[in-house]
């Protein structure tokens, strides 16, 4: 099968590669659309040597249809139109003994522990398989894993109707996010990001005000927004390394920050509103049961992935589509590579 390989930093190929052999619990699937995801930047680029061992097929975001089942999967049968959950925990340590699968110390996701979407087929645990629900199209349920960081992120918020939410970063995590925070109830969505074509974006997708705090003061535009008060919930999606502190500031007393985005930079920032204000600031990764409602979501059209696909390419041109992404080209938000 074609699989398309990254050999080291910024060298991609499309190779041949053997057609991965299922065990009894396993399936096959026939993949059909598979998005670059920013994880797939950093394999890309190299960073992950500790854990991915080149050549390695990236991509963890995915639907298809199954070609393929093993004796003990009863559950899904051929040629059914799927998407599959790409973390692998052990099942056996401390994070996952407490329900917290997503947070597994031995934790592996496809794409980087082991061989990933971007190929033809792809081999993942039955139970991991989520049938896609009639009417929704295979295109729009390949975006069931980003939105679902997102439905992750927002419940661990606590969102409630009539608060006011601070995302900030519009990449496609933060343009997911602003779409389920508003879905969840919040009376006000503020989207931050830097570049004009997210905001434009975000403002598309239901966010009810955008910011770019390279043109104003964000701070102190939030405050003035909120009548001095502060926002309920601050959900940070881009790492950056000032995010923490903007966010405190903006906070109302009691309020929330969930951070998502990785920042592996050091972060400075001023502790003493986390005590003032009673703030919590949480961590959110990944997902652990939010697949099956957050297909519900989109199927039913709260949610919407369509905007977000800003390009589809054939996976033989998989070397131009992370370039584009790496140089921030195009305006591309999510691009979709076709096996
Ligand atoms: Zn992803
Ligand atoms: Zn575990």
């Amino acid at each position: 099968m074609k699989a398309l390989r990254v050999y080291g930093p910024k060298s991609i190929k499309v190779d041949e590669v053997v057609e991965p052999q299922i065990r009894d619990d396993e399936v096959l699937i026939k993949i059909k659309y598979a998005g670059i995801c920013g994880t797939d930047l950093h394999v890309y680029r190299g960073a992950m040597k500790d854990r991915v061992k080149y050549p390695a097929v990236p991509g963890h975001e995915f639907s298809g249809v199954v070609v393929k089942v093993g004796k003990e999967v009863s559950w899904i049968g051929e040629g059914e139109e799927v998407v599959a959950n790409p973390v692998h925990p052990c099942g056996r340590c401390v994070a996952c003994s407490a329900g917290k699968p997503n947070i597994c110390v031995n934790f592996k996701i496809l794409g980087v522990d082991i061989p990933g979407v971007f190929a033809e087929y792809v081999k993942v645990k039955g139970d991991k398989v989520y049938r896609i629900p009639k009417g929704l199209s295979l295109r729009n349920a390949a975006l069931v894993e980003p939105f679902s960081v997102a439905v992750h992120s927002c419940r661990k918020a606590g969102i409630e109707a009539g608060d006011t939410v601070v995302v900030i970063g519009q990449g496609p995590i933060g343009l997911c996010t602003t779409q389920v925070a508003k879905h969840y109830g919040a009376y006000n969505v503020v989207a931050l990001d830097v570049v004009r074509s997210r905001l434009d974006l975000a403002k598309k997708v239901g966010a009810d005000e955008v910011i770019n705090p390279l043109e104003v003061d964000a701070v102190k535009e939030i405050k003035e927004m909120t009548g001095g008060v502060g926002v309920d919930k601050v959900i940070e999606t881009s790492g950056h390394p000032q995010s923490l502190e903007q966010a405190l500031s903006i906070l109302k007393p009691a309020g929330r920050v969930v951070l998502v985005g990785l920042c592996f930079e050091e972060v400075k920032f001023h502790s003493y509103p986390i005590v003032y204000k009673e703030a919590e600031v949480v961590g959110s990764r990944v997902y652990v049961d939010e697949f099956p409602r957050t297909l519900n979501l989109i199927s039913k059209g709260y949610l919407k992935p369509e905007p977000l696909i800003t390009h589809e390419m054939p996976l033989i041109d998989g070397d131009r589509a992370f370039r584009i992404l790496e140089d921030r080209l195009e305006d591309a938000v999510k691009i979709l590579l076709r096996p």
